[in-house]
């Protein structure tokens, strides 16, 4: 099993995981394509044992000199193109 979307309870290991919050970080600076990160934060719970912990759902990158018509949305549709976890960064945001 590779799928990236998988999230995986840190302390039984069960994949039966249930996603009840997600906000988003916006990255103030773009990067030089000109593009903006946009860091989808979830809290994570496990069905299985009731463990809850923070983690990043996925990072996006939007924009790069593409004009979004009438609307200043910086979040589309489009899939994201990395998932990362990375502790340290959850550990920033407390
Ligand atoms: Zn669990």
């Amino acid at each position: 099993m590779t799928s990236k979307n998988a999230k995986k309870c840190p302390k039984c290991g069960s994949l039966d995981i249930e996603v009840s919050r997600t906000w988003n970080l916006v990255s103030p600076l773009p990067d030089k394509a000109g593009r903006i990160t946009v860091t989808v934060m979830g809290v994570f719970k496990c069905r299985n044992c009731g463990y809850s912990w923070k983690g990043t759902v996925s990072k996006i990158k939007v924009g790069g000199g593409v004009e979004i018509e009438g609307k200043q949305e910086i979040l589309d549709e489009r899939p994201p193109k990395e998932i990362v976890l990375d502790l340290d960064e959850i550990l920033k945001e407390e």
